[in-house]
């Protein structure tokens, strides 16, 4: 038997190690049309002692090793890049560890659902603030932390799920575990604090997208669930783009705390319709974007108050209220009351059949979003040559565009843009060109990338858009923690000629 293989079934049990075609191919893509990496070994460990021991082989024999929560990551970064290595899959670690009820954190192993979190959360009239990404279903709590993730619920008042962490454990590139936060202090019993204890060492790890070590519990702040909410969605009129990032600045000068506000542009809706995905009820209804808001309260007068103050905001930019129900068109109640939050963003991958987007999911500035969408439409103009390349061979036009966007905790918005595709070999290089262009138009508008996995991080700094001051001292970072270059070995081209 290889030896590999032999070692790593004497550190994770027998069946939980493979290496077999059928399972290698299963882990060697994520969500997107084109980047793939075989691994030759896929391992699914329960506990840090058994990744920090697979660390120490992985370094013994100079394999590389990628970390997979949900397997969600739109740039393809929980897959090798190239093929070889061992895929580490985290679902398996998926246990609550405690509840502090006194304190409202959660402890959690890092491979936990968003969605099993909120499960065993609601009983406890508890929730997370910040429900992490849109594709909280699949995607895990670990895989949150590493992207900086927002977008599945309450990204406008609590920010990113990042900044509910309090503490991690985290075992490093070559197989040591620490603990951060409060927890750095040994004599600590329970996490109740994220800075201190010297330097924020928490947030070397959040947003690394797995290059930095691998977070097996994760400490978060939790929140009681208000219990009085209204959810209200518009049709916007004129530029429907200008008048959303109108309101949404209105909204942060008025200092209303929505829960989420949301924009969904006017192209969103005619795919919705045209395709019948998402709200196929709202087909003759609506014509143009819309928006919407959801607010919480902890009484009825606090809620009247705040609405009222909402209310005026989308009057003076002559929005028409829809009705206030789900089958009015209000996206807003189907979002808050029935985890659309979470089933949004799904129809996009496949909205038409086996298509499959090429995405730039980023933060820009609110004041911005509207001069991004307009230089996407204008890039779509300029790649009219490989748009009918694409449609003359998959017989179906891309969609080119943004997704629905997105107020932050900060005054910044997240955007999602990109063009569907298929992953058709005959036109496998004008998809990656044309992904890369897209990556390249959106960075050098200043956006800030929270996921950047495989393609993003390579381009990221393929064209210069780290200074080099910034990129020397990531790279000496990364090679205090891994000198071998094990961890997620390839994104941001770190190490690469030392490799
Ligand atoms: C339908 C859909 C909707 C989405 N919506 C959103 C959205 O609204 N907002 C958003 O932020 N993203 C969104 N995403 C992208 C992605 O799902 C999220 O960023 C998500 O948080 C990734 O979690 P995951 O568990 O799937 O991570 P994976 O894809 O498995 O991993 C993500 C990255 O983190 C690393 N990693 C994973 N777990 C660990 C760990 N425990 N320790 C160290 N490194 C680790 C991986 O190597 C990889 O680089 C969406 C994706 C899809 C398919």
């Amino acid at each position: 038997m290889d030896i590999i293989l032999e070692k790593l079934r004497e550190i994770v049990h027998k069946s939980h190690v493979s290496d077999t075609k059928y399972l290698t191919f299963a882990y060697s893509q994520n969500v997107d049309p084109i980047l793939e990496g075989i691994p030759d070994y896929v391992a699914i460990p329960k506990s840090a002692q058994e990744i920090s021991e697979i660390l120490k082989l992985a370094n013994e024999k100079n394999i590389p090793v990628y970390p997979r929560g949900g397997g969600c990551c739109e740039f393809g970064g929980s897959k090798p890049i190239g093929d070889g290595g061992i895929v580490l899959d985290l679902k398996q670690m998926d246990k609550i560890i405690n509840l502090d009820e006194d304190h409202l954190i959660v402890t959690v192993e890092s491979g936990i659902s968003w969605a099993q979190l909120d499960e065993y959360l609601s009983p406890f009239g508890l929730y997370t603030g910040c429900m992490g990404p849109g594709s909280g279903m699949t995607a895990s709590i670990g895989g949150g932390i590493s992207h900086h993730s927002v977008g599945g619920g309450g990204g406008a008042k609590y920010g990113a799920c990042t900044k509910q962490l309090i503490s991690l454990e985290v075992v490093l590139p070559t197989g040591e575990i620490i603990n951060t936060g409060s927890q750095a202090n040994r004599f600590s019993k329970i996490p109740f604090g994220r800075f201190g204890n010297g330097p924020d060492l928490s947030g070397l790890f959040c947003g690394d997208n797995g290059i930095l070590g691998i977070k097996t519990k994760v400490s978060l702040q939790v929140f009681p669930r208000p219990k009085f909410v209204e959810c209200k969605t518009f049709q916007l009129k004129g530029n429907t783009a200008r008048s959303a990032a109108k309101i949404m600045i209105e909204i942060r000068r008025r200092g209303i705390d929505v829960y989420d506000a949301m924009y969904i542009p006017d192209i969103v809706v005619s795919v919705f319709k045209s395709e019948k995905v998402i709200l196929p009820w709202i087909e003759n209804k609506i014509r143009r974007g819309l928006f919407f808001y959801t607010i919480e309260a902890y009484s009825q007068e606090e809620l009247n108050e705040k609405v009222k103050q909402l209310d005026q905001i989308f009057e003076e930019n002559k929005a028409k209220i829809l009705g206030p129900e789900i089958s009015d068109g209000n996206i807003a109640r189907w979002h808050y009351k029935e985890q659309g939050h979470w089933q949004l963003y799904h129809p996009l991958w496949g909205l038409t059949p086996t298509s499959e987007p090429c995405t730039t999911e980023c933060f820009v500035p609110i004041q911005q979003f509207p001069s991004l969408l307009e230089a996407i439409e204008q890039w779509e103009y300029e790649h009219t040559p490989e748009m009918d390349k694409i449609f003359e061979v998959t017989k179906v036009r891309p969609i080119v565009g943004s997704g629905p966007i997105l107020l932050l905790g900060e005054n910044s918005v997240e955007v999602t843009c990109g063009f569907t595709t298929y992953p058709h070999k005959d036109i496998r290089e004008i998809n990656l060109s044309l992904w890369k262009s897209m990556i390249d138009l959106v960075t050098k508008m200043g956006a800030q990338w929270y996921m950047m996995g495989d393609i993003c991080s390579r381009e990221f700094v393929e064209i210069g858009a780290f200074t080099p001051e910034y990129y020397s001292l990531l790279t000496n970072m990364k090679r205090i923690l891994d000198p071998k270059n094990i961890l997620s070995r390839g994104k941001f081209k770190l190490l690469e000629v030392e490799k």
